[in-house]
C-alpha cells in the first residue's frame, strides 16, 4: 500500500492515467499528471483533473516528472520512449497502472493476455462467472481501467482483466489467481524494437509472480508458448484444438471436453455456442478451464456459454441481404485474425482488406484466400500493396470507401455468399479507430 503524502507522477492522461491519479488521491498520495499531448486534445482530462484538484502539465514532460518516488506509466506511453529512458536513468521506480491498481485490489483476478482474442475472452469470462452467480467485472484494456474499479470491490468478487503486453512491461508484484495466454504472434513489434523475443517475453511476465496455488492457462497449439513446459509454478492447464489434453480442455469432434487428471469433468457441443470459428472455440476452452478451476457448476457454465452473443466488431453478423451475409470483423487488425476469420466460413467470401499496414506478411493467408475468397476489395493506404500481392491469385479491385465496397459487393454477390470486412490493418488512415470503421460498414449495410 502506498504511504500518505507520497509524491507520484502519472505519465499519460488517457483513461487509465486519470483513473490512477484519482485513486492515488483517494489513497492520500500526491499525484502529478504529465502528458506530451497539448491541452486542446486533453480538454476533458484537464477539466476532470481541475475538478479533482490534481496538478498536471500537458504538452511536455518537464523536470517535475522526476520529483516523485514513483512513476505510474499508462499503456499508451512507449516502453522505448525517451522519457522512460530518463526516468530509468534517474533510478525512479516505474510501474504500470496495472501494477498499481492490482496492489490495491482485493478481488480475485483472472488476467487474460495474448495477441488476439483478449477482449472476446475477457467478456466471455465475466459473462460465464455471472451466469455461475459470481459477482464479476471486466476491466483493463477492455474499457474500464482497474484503477476505476478497484477501491469498490471486495474479496468475494471477480475481475476478468484484459492485459496487454505494454501493461506487463512494468509490473513488479502483479499476481493474478488465474492467468491466461491465448496465443503469441507478431504484432505491435514497433514498440519492442522489432524484436519478437522481447514482445513474447513481456507476455510471459503475466505469470511471473504466481505460485503453486495459482493457475496458468495456455494454448497448447502455440509453439511460442512451449516454454511453459519447463516451469514449476503456477499449475499449468492447457487448451488445444488439435490434441487431447489431460489437464485442460480440447476439441473432440464437435465437442469441447474438459479433463482434470485425465478424468472428463465437463463437456459441451460447439453447436450450443453462438460464437463461430475455431479461434473462438479456443477462447471458450480457456474460459471453461478457468470456470472449472474456480469451482463453477457445469450447468451454470453451460448456460453462460450458450447465452453469450459475442463482442461488437469481432466477426459480428450484421445483416442478411437476399441470402448474402454481411460480417463486421473490423477488429481484425492483423493477418492472424483474418486467417481465423476466413477459416470460420464454408461459403464463398468477398473480402474487404486493407488500411494502415503494420508490415503485414500476407503469405500466411494466401492459400486460404485462393481457396475461399472470390474477390478482394482493397481499401486504404495499403490498397496498392494488397492489389500487388493478390491480383494474380484472385480478383482484386481497389475501392476508395467502405460504402463503395458494400454497394459493389451487393451487386456482385449471390445467394449464400459472405461479405466480410476483416481488414488485417489498423484503421487510422481512413477512420478514427476500428470501432468507427465497423460503424461505417454497418451503416452502409443497413442502408442497402
Ligand atoms: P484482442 O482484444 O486481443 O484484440 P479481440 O477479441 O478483440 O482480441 O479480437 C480481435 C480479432 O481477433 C477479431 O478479428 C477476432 O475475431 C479475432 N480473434 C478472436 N479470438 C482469437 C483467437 N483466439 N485467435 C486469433 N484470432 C482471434
Amino acid at each position: 500500500m502506498i504511504k500518505n503524502g507520497t509524491q507520484v507522477t502519472v505519465l499519460g492522461a488517457a483513461r487509465s492515467g486519470i483513473a490512477a491519479a484519482k485513486l492515488l488521491k483517494q489513497l492520500n498520495a500526491v499525484p502529478f499528471v504529465s502528458d506530451i499531448s497539448n491541452e486542446e486534445k486533453l480538454i476533458d482530462a484537464a477539466n476532470l483533473l481541475q475538478k479533482e484538484g490534481i496538478k498536471y502539465e500537458f504538452g511536455k514532460h518537464s523536470d517535475k516528472v522526476y520529483d516523485s518516488e514513483m512513476v505510474i506509466i499508462s499503456p499508451g506511453v512507449p516502453t522505448n520512449s525517451e522519457i522512460v529512458k530518463q526516468i530509468k536513468a534517474k533510478n525512479i521506480r516505474i510501474v504500470s497502472e496495472l501494477e498499481f491498481a492490482s496492489s490495491v485490489c482485493k478481488a480475485t483476478l483472472i488476467a487474460i493476455t495474448g495477441t488476439n482474442g483478449k477482449t472476446t475472452t475477457t467478456s466471455l469470462m465475466s459473462h460465464v462467472l455471472k451466469s455461475c452467480k459470481k459477482s464479476s467485472y471486466t476491466a483493463g484494456n477492455i474499457g474500464l481501467a482497474l484503477s476505476e474499479l478497484t477501491a469498490e470491490i471486495n474479496e468475494d468478487e471477480f475481475v476478468a482483466l484484459e492485459v496487454s503486453s505494454f501493461q506487463l512491461d512494468f509490473i513488479e508484484k502483479f499476481k493474478p489467481k488465474i492467468s491466461m495466454i491465448l496465443n503469441i504472434t507478431p504484432d505491435h513489434l514497433n514498440r519492442y524494437d522489432n524484436d519478437f523475443g522481447k514482445y513474447a517475453a513481456s507476455k510471459l511476465k503475466i505469470f511471473s509472480n504466481q505460485d503453486v496455488n495459482d493457475w496458468l492457462i495456455v494454448n497448447a497449439d502455440d509453439e511460442n508458448l512451449s516454454v511453459v513446459n519447463e516451469i514449476k509454478s503456477p499449475k499449468v492447464f492447457k487448451f488445444s484444438l488439435q490434441n487431447e489434453v489431460m489437464n485442460g480442455a480440447y476439441l473432440r469432434n464437435s465437442e469441447i471436453i474438459y479433463k482434470e487428471n485425465g478424468i472428463e469433468e465437463f463437456k459441451c457441443s460447439i453447436n450450443d455456442i453462438f460464437l463461430r470459428g475455431e479461434h473462438n472455440y479456443a477462447n471458450v476452452m480457456a474460459v471453461v478451464i478457468a470456470a472449472k478451476l474456480l469451482g463453477c457448476e457445469n450447468e451454470e457454465i453451460l448456460l453462460g456459454l450458450k447465452s453469450f452473443k459475442g463482442v461488437e466488431h469481432r466477426l459480428e453478423f450484421v445483416r442478411n441481404v437476399e441470402g448474402v451475409s454481411f460480417i463486421n470483423d473490423s477488429k481484425a487488425t492483423n493477418v492472424d485474425s483474418v486467417w481465423y476469420a476466413l477459416r470460420s466460413f464454408d461459403q464463398p467470401i468477398f473480402l474487404i482488406l486493407g488500411g494502415q499496414d503494420k508490415g503485414n506478411d500476407y503469405s500466411k493467408i494466401e492459400n486460404l484466400v485462393v481457396d475461399k475468397v472470390k474477390k478482394i476489395y482493397a481499401i486504404g493506404s495499403s490498397a496498392d500493396t494488397v492489389f500487388k500481392y493478390f491480383h494474380k491469385k484472385v480478383k482484386v479491385e481497389i475501392k476508395y470507401s467502405l460504402e463503395e465496397c458494400v454497394l459493389t459487393a451487393n451487386k456482385e454477390t449471390n445467394h449464400g455468399d459472405i461479405v466480410l470486412l476483416s481488414p488485417a490493418c489498423a484503421s487510422f488512415d481512413m477512420f478514427k479507430n476500428y470501432e468507427h470503421r465497423g460503424e461505417v460498414f454497418k451503416k452502409a449495410v443497413e442502408a442497402l
